[in-house]
Formats: C-alpha cells, sequence, structure tokens
C-alpha cells in the first residue's frame, strides 16, 4: 500500500470537481491537485452534453422559479437569485476565455433564445403577470411577451404551425439565453488543470474516505488497471462524484451527512438530427409542469448545440432504475439506506403522492403518448423523425425535516464536514449552470480565513458580479455584465468571440 500526501483529492471528473480545481489553482498555483475519476474519461455522466439539457438556467423560461402562490401572488425572488447564479458562471467563463483557460466559445457556449409557452386562459394570464413583473428587473429586461400568433410563429415557427385556431396561448422570449456544452466546459478546465501539475487519474473510483487523527483523509482507490496507489492522505477533499458522491460522504462519517438519502430518477429525451427540422427552431421553449408534478418534469423543445452540430430535443421523460450514476450499480439506493436516513425516506415516500403518480405515468407511457406530450409543443411533429435517448440520472435529496419527518428537495446541497476538510455536493437543479457560485460557496465554507484574506480579491477581479452583492440591485452594472459577458463568450449577434477576434489583428500586422 503506497501513501502520498496531496493537498487537494477531487473525487468524480464532472463539471463541478473541474470548477472547484480551477478556481483553485486560480488563487493557488502551487497546492498539489489529484483527480480520481472512475470512468476511463471525464464528463461522462450527467456533465456529458447528451445526459442534460445543456440550458443555462437563468430562469428566463423556468416557471418553476416564479410559481404562483396560493393567494395569486408572484414573487421574483427565486427568479432573480438563479438568474444572478447564472451571471457569476458568465462573468467566470469570460475570463477564462480572455486568460485563454477556456477556447473558442462556441464550443461550449451558444447564444439560444428562452421562450416560455403556455396554453389556456388561466396559464396566459399567469404568464403576462410573471412578465410583467420580471421585465422591471435589469436581469430580464430583454424579456418580451406575445399572445399574437404570428409573432410566436416568428420566434418558433414550430409552435404554431398547425395549431387549432381557436386555441389561447401566448409565449414569451429572453435573447439572452443560453445553450451550454458543460461536457465541453469540464474538459477543457481538465486539460488546463493537467498542464498546470494537476494528475488525473482515469479509471480509479474511490472506495471510501476516512477520517485519520491528524485531522486529514486517508481516500482509497481501486483502480482498474490493478496498479498505482491505493490510498491518498489527503489535507482537503471534496466529493464531487454526482450520484456516487452521498454513499461516499456517508463513507466519511462526518455528522453533517446525516438524514439524507437519495431518489434516483431517470432522464430521457426525445432526440431528432433531421436537418429540414432542426433549421426550423432555434430556442429553449419551456412550458409548465402538469399539476402535481415535480419541478425536474417541465417539458421543453431544446435546440442543443454539441460539437457544432445542431439538433432538437424535447423531454424530459421520466424513467427509474435504483442506479445512482447511468453507469452505476442495482445496490446503490438499497446500498444507501441507513438508520438515520430510514425514517425521512419513509416519510418522503408516504407523502410524495404526486412524484409517485407521475413516475407511475410515465412507465407506462406508450411510444405514442409520448409524441402527444412533444405535440402539445409541436403539432406538425412526425414519430420517425425522433429517437428515445436515456440521459442522466437525477439523485434528488430527501432529508430530514424537523416538522415534518422528512423532505424531497429539488435543489443542490452542498454539505461540508471534519472543520471545512471535507466537502461534497448532492443533488441536481439547477446544477452545472450554477457551478461557480456553488464551488465559491464550497472555498467560501472551507477556507474562511484564506477566502477573506486573499482569495477573495482575486476572485473579485475575475467575476466583478461578486463585488455587487446582487447584480440585479444595480441596473448600470447588470447591462454592463451582460454586454461584457455577451461580448466575450460571442452570444451577441455582431459581435465576434474574443478568441476569434484576435486572428484578424495578427493578420493585419
Ligand atoms: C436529465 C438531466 C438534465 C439536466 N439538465 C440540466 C440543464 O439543462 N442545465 C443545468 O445546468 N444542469 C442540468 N442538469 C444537472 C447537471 O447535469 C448536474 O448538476 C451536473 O452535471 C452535476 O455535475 P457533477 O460534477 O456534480 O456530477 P457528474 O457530472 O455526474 O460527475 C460525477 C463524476 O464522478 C464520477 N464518480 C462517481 N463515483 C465515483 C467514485 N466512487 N470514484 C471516482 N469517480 C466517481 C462519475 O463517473 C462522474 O464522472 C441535468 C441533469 C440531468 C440528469
Amino acid at each position: 500500500m503506497s501513501k502520498n500526501t496531496v493537498d487537494v483529492v477531487l473525487v468524480g471528473g464532472g463539471i463541478m470537481s473541474a470548477t472547484l480545481g480551477t478556481l483553485i489553482k486560480q488563487v493557488q498555483p502551487d497546492w498539489s491537485i489529484e483527480i480520481f475519476e472512475s470512468q476511463s474519461e471525464v464528463a461522462t455522466e450527467s456533465t456529458n452534453a447528451w445526459n442534460n439539457a445543456g440550458t443555462g438556467h437563468a430562469a428566463l423560461c423556468e416557471l418553476n422559479y416564479m410559481p404562483e402562490a396560493a393567494d395569486g401572488s408572484l414573487s421574483p425572488e427565486k427568479a432573480i437569485d438563479i438568474n444572478e447564479q447564472f451571471q457569476l458562471s458568465r462573468e467566470w467563463w469570460s475570463h477564462l476565455v480572455q486568460q485563454g483557460i477556456l477556447g473558442t466559445p462556441s464550443s461550449f457556449i451558444n447564444a439560444t433564445p428562452h421562450m416560455t409557452f403556455v396554453r389556456g386562459e388561466e396559464n396566459v394570464d399567469y404568464l403576462r403577470r410573471r412578465y410583467e413583473i420580471l421585465k422591471q428587473e435589469p436581469l430580464f429586461s430583454d424579456m418580451e411577451f406575445s399572445d399574437d400568433p404570428a409573432q410566436i410563429a416568428e420566434w418558433a415557427p414550430v409552435l404554431v404551425d398547425r395549431r387549432g385556431k381557436d386555441e389561447v396561448f401566448a409565449a414569451t422570449r429572453s435573447e439572452s439565453g443560453t445553450d451550454v456544452d458543460f461536457g465541453a466546459v469540464s474538459h477543457q478546465l481538465f486539460d488546463h488543470l493537467v498542464a498546470n501539475g494537476a494528475k488525473l487519474h482515469l479509471g480509479h473510483r474511490i472506495r471510501k474516505v476516512k477520517r485519520v487523527k491528524d485531522g486529514t483523509w486517508n481516500v482509497h482507490v481501486r483502480n482498474r488497471a490493478g496498479h498505482g496507489p491505493s490510498v491518498v492522505n489527503a489535507k482537503f477533499v471534496f466529493v464531487g462524484a454526482g450520484g456516487g458522491a452521498l454513499q461516499l460522504l456517508q463513507s466519511s462519517k462526518i455528522p453533517e451527512i446525516r438524514g439524507f438519502g437519495g431518489f434516483p430518477i431517470s432522464g430521457k429525451f426525445l432526440k431528432t438530427d433531421n436537418p429540414d427540422i432542426v433549421a426550423h427552431h432555434r430556442a429553449k421553449v419551456y412550458g409548465k409542469a402538469a399539476v402535481g408534478a415535480p419541478p425536474m418534469s417541465v417539458p421543453h423543445l431544446d435546440t442543443r448545440i454539441v460539437d457544432g452540430k445542431e439538433s432538437l430535443l424535447f423531454g424530459p421523460y421520466a424513467g427509474f432504475s435504483p442506479n445512482f450514476l447511468k453507469k452505476g450499480s442495482w445496490w446503490d439506493l438499497p446500498g444507501s439506506i441507513r438508520l438515520h436516513n430510514l425514517g425521512p425516506m419513509v416519510k418522503v415516500g408516504l407523502t410524495q403522492w404526486g412524484l409517485e403518480k407521475y413516475l407511475l405515468g410515465e412507465l407506462m407511457a406508450s411510444r405514442e403518448k409520448q409524441m402527444d406530450t412533444l405535440r402539445e409543443y409541436m403539432p406538425a411533429a412526425r414519430t420517425e423523425d425522433w429517437e428515445m435517448i436515456t440521459a442522466g440520472q437525477r439523485v434528488q435529496v430527501m432529508k430530514k425535516d424537523p416538522q415534518k419527518g422528512g423532505i424531497l428537495q429539488f435543489g443542490t446541497e452542498v454539505i461540508t464536514g471534519g472543520e471545512g476538510s471535507i466537502a461534497g455536493l448532492l443533488g441536481a437543479s439547477p446544477g452545472a449552470s450554477t457551478a461557480v457560485h456553488a464551488m465559491l460557496g464550497v472555498l467560501r465554507s472551507c477556507f474562511p480565513e484564506q477566502y477573506a484574506n486573499e482569495w477573495e480579491q482575486v476572485f473579485n477581479a475575475q467575476i466583478p458580479a461578486l463585488v455587487s452583492g446582487g447584480l440585479n440591485t444595480d441596473a448600470d452594472a447588470a447591462a454592463a455584465s451582460l454586454a461584457e459577458t455577451g461580448r466575450v463568450l460571442g452570444l451577441i449577434p455582431e459581435a465576434a468571440p474574443a478568441a476569434v477576434a484576435a486572428e484578424p489583428a495578427q493578420a493585419d500586422a
């Protein structure tokens, strides 16, 4: 058994580890970093372009971030919060493009209008009221609303083509929306980390993480090829193992993980590459979830841009398997049950009838029923143009709740323990889009002194929105941030991306 001591071990090769490792490299280039990924490549699970929907979640189109309260009131707070979190990603990615760490922006982010589409008088009224509140907010100022079929057909013709003449419908549209290939971001960040001294161990599965008396961690590794270290000693461990995070955090025995459980739901999408169909739609169109259905079931018809090629996705449809990872094991769900999370899990099982009904309906749905859901958004859709693909596993967080016993949580949850020497991320949404916000949060909680005394000023210079204490509160700063990141990332049609803009200058010289 060999034993090395390193400053940082990152478990998992997804967007979270890639982001955290790169943030650390920016402020502590001298720290040793080792990354362990169980698969033979990074970004093969939820972060992979075809395992998620690639929406740069900014709450421009997702109604679940601004639901109607029981009294009919609407509050923009959650939507603003999510949008502000996404702006941190946009600003940091812009900085990394300018530093040459991320490559040509179109390899990972592309302007794709975000639309919301609803049908029926009641939903149209709700969408109009939502629009009237949000358009006052600086980060949402480009939002447009229409209930005119001709205007909506101009924005997204497939929504209107062959739709019944007497149907009542409306849409909003934000041009600042994006499609993001989080797998491409991760590959580029890991390449940078490796080029700058980090060690990436592919095909190495972490079995457990154990605390040592001196406060460091022994990370137990199983190497598929049968050689290399079997225990690595680390001062700080980040468990960015996606669906594998719960069991590894449980193995660490930190008290903070007690009471947490996970419930896996598989994501599936209809996909078409038919160029005639793809050419007629350039938007991410989100609808409204069925009554009682969970937020991650919101149907959406999306342009996806992966490796420069456009496709359309529609979904998600849900499936069930007890695996916590796409390449996980059937033992994942039963193996995660402990005495401390059994109560909360049973409580969730006995109370989440809406979720259970939704899942059952999804599992029983025939191919034609699935196509009928698509036709609510694209009436002219033909079965033969679409294939069903299996995307990633979402492991929804279940946790102990003092009042209810146990609750199901649809967001992400960062767990830190061991006096800040270990952290991990559980949960799914809004996920990859807000990785920068989440990983800065990990650094703040785990390294409070270094963060306040040394790192904060570095990050503030790279991500100006961190200084404003809420970008949306300052209309000028919000407009400047959207314009500058739009310019650098090539999201504004007339602006050339930074990496490309450099070439003509050389030619002139
Ligand atoms: C269907 C679906 C749609 C989504 N849509 C969006 C979207 O539109 N926008 C958005 O922002 N987010 C979306 N998300 C969420 C987003 O994909 C995730 O939040 C994000 O990718 C999680 O990244 P991660 O690095 O934590 O995990 P992952 O990408 O899952 O990476 C974890 C890595 O850890 C490895 N690993 C696991 N266990 C071990 C172990 N024991 N040892 C070593 N390695 C291990 C895995 O192989 C994997 O590579 C979606 C997710 C799903 C499933």
